[in-house]
Formats: C-alpha cells, sequence, structure tokens
C-alpha cells in the first residue's frame, strides 16, 4: 500500500512521498470501493476496521489502540445546548487518540522491515510513539525542542525513546526529520503524515459504527495540525464513496483563541491556511501556529457544512471544569475545546437542541494538573466532629 493521493488536485504519488507538487499533505489512496460495513471483523480495538486498513495489527499495545467508548452524557446537554455524546480518547492506552496513528505507524514500520521509527513531538504524540516502538521491539527516536520542561522528558522517557533535544529552529524539525527519516531508513510518524492520519481515521469509523445506521449531526474535534480532521474526514468520506452513507455529519473544529490559524482562514473566507503568530493557551496540545493540514481541515469543514470555532481560554476552563463535574471525567485543557466549541455554536444557532453531537475529547487530563485548583479551599474536619460535618453536607 504505496500509493497517495492529493485531497485538493487529484494527483497521485508513490510511497514516502508525504505532500503533493501542488504543496498540501497527501493520504493514503483509498482501499477498494465496496466495503461492505457488515464485513467488519470481531477484532481488538480499532483492527475491527482491517478492511479498510493497509497494514494488520501487529499485536502487543497496537491490539488495545482505538474501541473507545461512546458516552451519551445528558447532564452535559443544557451546557452543551444540544444532546451531548462524548468520545472518550482519553481511554486509549496513552491517554489520546494518537495511539490509533502510532499503532499504525508501527504496523508499516515491521510491514517494511525497518528497526526504528522517529516522531518530531514533546506531548501526547511523543509518549504515544515511544509506547507502540516500544511494545513493537522498534527503537524510537523522539525529536523534542531544547527548552522542554523535564517533567515533559519524565513523561515521554518512560517508554525509553531515543530522546534528542534539538537545539534552533523546532518548526523546521517537521520537514527535515521527513527528510533524514528517508534517507537513514526511520519512518518519522509526524503528526499529518499519510499513515498517522489513516491510523486516526478510525476514530470516525467507530463514532459511525455507534450511530449506525443513522449518522450524527455533528462532530466536533480540536484541531492543531488537522492531522486527525483530515482522517476523520477522509473516513466518512470513505463510507460515503462505499454507499455506506450518502451524506455526512457536519464537521466542526476547535481552536484556542489565542493560536487559531485555521479558525480565522475560516472566518475570513480564506482559500488557504496562513501561519500566525501563536500566543500562550492553556490548550498547549493544539497551539500549532502553522498546521501542515491546516488547509486540508478548512477543506473538511467547509466540505461537510461545518465550520472552524475559535474559543477563549475562559470557555475552555468552564468546558473542561463542567465535563469534570457533570460527567466525571478528567479531560486535557485540548480536548475541552470541542465542548467550548458546541456551548458557542448553540448559542449562534448553528446547532439546535435536538441536535446528536459529538464531542471528541481528544485526550485524557488526569495527568496533567487542573487549570484551577480548588484544594485551598478543601475542608480540614476532626474525627470527632466528622459525624455532624457529613450531616451537614
Ligand atoms: C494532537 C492532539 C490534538 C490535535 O490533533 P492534530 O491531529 O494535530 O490536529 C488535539 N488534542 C489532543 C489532546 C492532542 O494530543
Ligand atoms: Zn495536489
Amino acid at each position: 500500500m504505496t500509493e497517495r493521493t492529493c485531497y485538493a488536485c487529484g494527483a497521485t504519488a508513490a510511497a514516502p512521498a508525504t505532500r503533493c507538487d501542488c504543496g498540501e499533505p497527501l493520504w493514503l489512496a483509498c482501499k477498494p470501493l465496496d466495503f461492505d460495513w457488515n464485513a467488519i471483523v470481531d477484532a481488538p480495538g480499532m483492527w475491527r476496521y482491517a478492511e479498510l486498513l493497509p497494514f494488520e495489527s501487529p499485536g502487543g499495545l497496537a491490539d488495545a489502540a482505538g474501541g473507545t467508548p461512546l458516552l451519551r452524557l445528558p447532564r452535559l446537554d443544557e451546557f452543551a445546548g444540544v444532546r451531548l455524546h462524548l468520545k472518550d480518547e482519553g481511554s486509549n492506552p496513552t491517554g489520546s487518540f494518537k495511539d490509533r496513528g502510532s499503532a499504525l505507524g508501527v504496523a508499516a514500520a515491521l510491514a517494511s522491515g525497518v528497526d526504528a521509527v522517529g516522531t518530531v513531538s514533546h506531548g501526547n504524540m511523543a509518549m504515544s510513539t515511544a509506547a507502540y516502538a516500544a511494545s513493537a521491539g522498534l527503537d524510537c527516536v523522539v525529536l523534542v525542542p531544547d527548552d522542554i520542561p523535564e517533567s515533559r522528558i519524565d513523561l515521554i522517557s518512560q517508554y525509553g525513546p531515543a530522546l534528542l533535544r534539538v537545539a534552533g529552529d523546532y518548526a523546521d524539525l517537521y520537514d527535515r526529520s521527513l527528510e533524514f527519516g528517508e534517507e537513514l531508513e526511520i519512518p518519522f510518524l509526524n503528526s499529518d503524515v499519510p499513515v498517522r492520519v489513516e491510523g486516526q481515521k478510525t476514530t470516525a469509523l467507530e463514532i459511525y459504527e455507534a450511530f449506525a445506521p443513522e449518522i450524527p449531526d455533528a462532530v466536533v474535534l480540536p484541531v492543531s495540525s488537522g492531522g486527525h480532521a483530515s482522517g476523520v474526514w477522509k473516513a466518512l468520506e470513505e463510507l460515503r464513496a462505499a454507499g455506506v452513507v450518502d451524506r455526512l455529519p457536519r464537521l466542526y473544529f476547535a481552536q484556542a483563541a489565542a493560536c487559531a490559524p485555521i479558525a480565522e482562514a475560516f472566518a475570513a473566507g480564506d482559500e488557504s491556511v496562513s501561519a500566525v503568530d501563536g500566543g500562550e493557551t492553556i490548550a498547549y496540545s493544539i497551539a500549532n501556529a502553522d498546521p501542515p493540514s491546516g488547509t486540508r481541515a478548512l477543506a473538511a469543514a467547509r466540505e461537510t457544512g461545518g465550520g472552524v470555532v475559535a474559543v477563549t481560554d475562559e470557555e475552555i476552563r468552564a468546558a473542561r471544569r463542567t465535563i469534570a463535574e457533570r460527567g466525571g471525567l478528567s479531560v486535557e485543557s485540548a480536548s475541552a475545546t470541542s465542548l467550548a466549541a458546541i456551548r458557542r455554536l448553540a448559542d449562534d444557532g448553528e446547532l439546535a437542541a435536538d441536535d446528536d453531537v459529538v464531542a471528541v475529547a481528544t485526550g485524557r487530563g488526569i495527568s496533567e494538573s487542573p487549570p484551577e485548583s480548588d484544594a485551598a479551599s478543601v475542608d480540614r474536619v476532626g474525627i470527632d466532629k466528622l459525624r455532624d460535618r457529613l450531616a451537614a453536607r
């Protein structure tokens, strides 16, 4: 499976190309279009969709990727302004949907006979790639910025990768790593490379299967590089091409207002996404000022009749708190942008109270300290007064 195509101009290319001559990212060419939904196999996690994937599971940790729950959470409806469903990607082994792309990336590396993989990340993708490489017996090289906090180093290095702090312009590393990786036979599983996008498309297949034969009115997910958004769009288009669905849910993407190149391009009606001067946000996992698949995500939002929304850190905090207090789930701040965006879209009348809307909670928050802690206001009580205190609740 080496054929790649360009969503924008339709050109094709062979592996290892990752970008089209027109400048847009490539994705893997579609599998045969006679896919029969009833033929999905009884396999673990994301491998149920083996028919639509180019590689088989290598076993081990890969078998635990995907297969995440889609939860109906009515106690969030009032805040959300819609009938809210939450796709809990935090229940992947390393805590985010990146596991889907890492699992398929490692399967591809094993199939091609190389003995190492790499990635450019200091967040979830770094942990995820390192974990799946460890389980598959592949070496893993993770390129992180020189000024990375020590706590991040600990989180990533627990899986035993070769971690390299790279001095210089970190933004350059995306392309440089692909170049060196090709030369040195270390496939770099960066955020929007075709095989990662292909694995991450399984999020949408699971959402569809949970609703089938209906489809949700809208699916909302946080977007940074645009890799996940691209995969979700691709999967839905494949289902349509195979005649499984005749229309797609609207795709809405959420960004943090401080760093929102895709939302800005959408609002301006631009054809393509340009780099911005990104500011700080609590949603650090989605703060990409120059997203490599930004224009493709923009196309996905437009083609499905959806949109791209920028939400403030204050809105993100409120959404994150509500997901914990009314849903019982701890999600990363970046993940809470989907609920914040849904609330905004409902307020603006883009989503209606009886719409079935899926918020993709892309990563779990349990390992991230909450944006505002109530620890200081926690009461102390002596054991002799405990009964009275409980009665007073
Ligand atoms: C990586 C990541 C995203 C953004 O995904 P892209 O594919 O880069 O757009 C969103 N949320 C979390 C928690 C992530 O780790
Ligand atoms: Zn092209």
